[in-house]
C-alpha cells in the first residue's frame, strides 16, 4: 500500500492543532524546541519508507526510551522481571509518586518513571556499560548510528531530577533498587536524552510490528509472546493517563514522549512514528494524536 498520499494529506489536516498544546518546558533544553516541527515517518514491514515534513530531524525521544530499556530488560530477567514492576495502567501522571506508596516500591508499569527506574536498575545489574548499550541496542534497532545522546538535555534533566530523585530513593529504601541512587538516575537521564528521527524510530519500532525478530537481519530478540506483552502495555500504559482515550481514538499500542514524539506499531504491518513538540494537557502530542487517529480512520488500520 502506497502511505505517502495519506500521510501528506494528514500533515495538512493537522494544521489547525497547531498552537493548542504547549512545548514541554520542564526543562530548558526542551523549551527551546521551534513549536511549529513537524514530522511523519512509516516503515513498513515489506521494506518500504514514506516520509512527510521533519521526519529526518532529531529529537529528543524521552519516554520512547522506556520501551527500548523493557527491550533489553524482558530476554534477560523473562516473567522474573514482573515481581519488581507491575503491568496495570496507572491512571496518573507519569513521574506520580502516590502510588508507590501503598504498592510498596513497586511502580505500576514499566512506562512511568518510576517503573523505568527498576528496569533502568536491572539494566545496570546485567551491563558493565549500560548507557554504551543503550545506544548500541537503539542504533541495531533502528539501522543508523547517527542516533545519539543529546548531553545538553541529559544535563537539564540531571539539574531539575528532583522528582526522579525521590522516586528512586523511595524505591531504595523498600529494597526494589540495587544500584546506587546516583547510578540509577544517571543511566536514566542519559536514556532520556537519546535524540533519533521520526525515520529511525518507525524503523526501530518494526521490531514490534514482527514478532520480536529482527525486521533486517532476522535475528530474534524478543520471544513472540515477549513482543505481544510489550505492545498490550504500550496500549494501556504507553500514553500516560491518557492511554484509554488513545486506544479510544487512534486504537495501536504506541508511546509517546514529552519530547513530542509519538511511535504506534500495527503488528504484521508496520510502524509510524509522529514529531509535533505541543502537547496537551496529559504531556502527548496534540498534533502528534490527531495525525495517528487521522492515519487509522483513513486507512482502516487499526488492532481492534
Ligand atoms: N525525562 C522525563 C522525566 O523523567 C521523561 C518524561 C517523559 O517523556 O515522560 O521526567
Amino acid at each position: 500500500m502506497d502511505y505517502q498520499g495519506i500521510i501528506e494529506e494528514i500533515a495538512a489536516l493537522v494544521r489547525p492543532e497547531f498552537g493548542k498544546g504547549k512545548v514541554a518546558d520542564y526543562i530548558p533544553a526542551l523549551a527551546k524546541v521551534p513549536a511549529s516541527k513537524f514530522g511523519i515517518a512509516v516503515r513498513t514491514l515489506s521494506g518500504d519508507t514514506f516520509q512527510v515534513g521533519d521526519a529526518e530531524e532529531a529529537f529528543s525521544i524521552q519516554s520512547i526510551s522506556k520501551v527500548f530499556a523493557l527491550a533489553q530488560a524482558y530476554p534477560i530477567y523473562g516473567e522474573a522481571l514482573w515481581e519488581r514492576v507491575g503491568m496495570e495502567p496507572s491512571g496518573n501522571p507519569f513521574n506520580s509518586l502516590v502510588q508507590l506508596e501503598y504498592e510498596k516500591g513497586i511502580p505500576r508499569n514499566p512506562f512511568i518513571n518510576a517503573g523505568a527506574l527498576v528496569i533502568t536498575d536491572m539494566l545496570i545489574e546485567h551491563f558493565p556499560k549500560p548507557k554504551t548499550r543503550m545506544l548500541d541496542f537503539i542504533r541495531e534497532l533502528s539501522g543508523s548510528d547517527d542516533v545519539y545522546y543529546d548531553y545538553e538535555v541529559t544535563r537539564s534533566e540531571r539539574e531539575f531530577g528532583f522528582t526522579n530523585a525521590a522516586l528512586v530513593n523511595f524505591m531504595k529504601s523498600h529494597y526494589n533498587i540495587k544500584a546506587p541512587v546516583e547510578q540509577v538516575l544517571d543511566v536514566y537521564f542519559h536514556q532520556c536524552s537519546v535524540a533519533m528521527n521520526c525515520r529511525e524510530l518507525a524503523s526501530a519500532f518494526l521490531l514490534l510490528a514482527n514478532h520480536g525478530v529482527h525486521p533486517r537481519n532476522g535475528q530474534r530478540i524478543l520471544t513472540k509472546s515477549q513482543a505481544k506483552r510489550i505492545n498490550a502495555i504500550m496500549l494501556t500504559c504507553g500514553f500516560y493517563d491518557e492511554a484509554g482515550e488513545f486506544a479510544f481514538c487512534v486504537g495501536l499500542p504506541g508511546k509517546s514522549g514529552v519530547g513530542g514524539g509519538i511511535v504506534a506499531v500495527i503488528p504484521n504491518e508496520l510502524s509510524i512514528a509522529v514529531w509535533s513538540p505541543e502537547l496537551n494537557e496529559h504531556g502527548n502530542s496534540q498534533a502528534g494524536i490527531k495525525a495517528l487517529e487521522l492515519f487509522t480512520t483513513m486507512t482502516e488500520m487499526s488492532i481492534f
